[in-house]
C-alpha cells in the first residue's frame, strides 16, 4: 500500500510534469470539437495524447495508458491551460476548511 507521502511526492512529481508541458507548449487546444467539450493534444515523452474536458459532466479523459480514475500529467496540463487547475486548488481547500 502506499504512504500518504509517496501519494503527494507522487501528485507533486505530477504537476511539476504538467508545469513542464505547459512551458515547453505541448498543450495545443483543439478548436471546433463537439459542443460541451474541450479538446486538447498533448505531447508527452512518449506520445501524443487526446486530453478532453466534458463541460456538462465536469469530467477529464485521457488517451494515454497511465490514467486509472487518477488525474494524469496531461489532464494537469489541460486544466493549468484553462485555468481550470487553479479553481480546483481553491475549491479543495475551500472544502478542507468546512
Ligand atoms: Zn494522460
Amino acid at each position: 500500500m502506499a504512504q500518504l507521502s509517496d501519494i503527494i511526492e507522487n501528485s507533486q512529481k505530477k504537476v511539476l510534469k504538467a508545469k513542464t508541458l505547459v512551458a515547453k507548449g505541448n498543450v495545443i487546444r483543439i478548436y471546433g470539437s463537439a459542443p460541451g467539450k474541450e479538446r486538447y493534444s498533448v505531447t508527452g515523452e512518449n506520445d501524443t495524447y487526446d486530453t478532453v474536458y466534458d463541460c456538462r459532466k465536469n469530467l477529464w479523459t485521457c488517451s494515454c495508458p497511465n490514467i486509472k480514475n487518477i488525474s494524469c500529467s496531461h489532464i494537469i496540463a489541460c486544466m493549468i491551460i484553462s485555468g481550470r487547475f487553479f479553481q480546483e486548488q481553491t475549491r479543495k481547500s475551500e472544502n478542507e476548511e468546512q
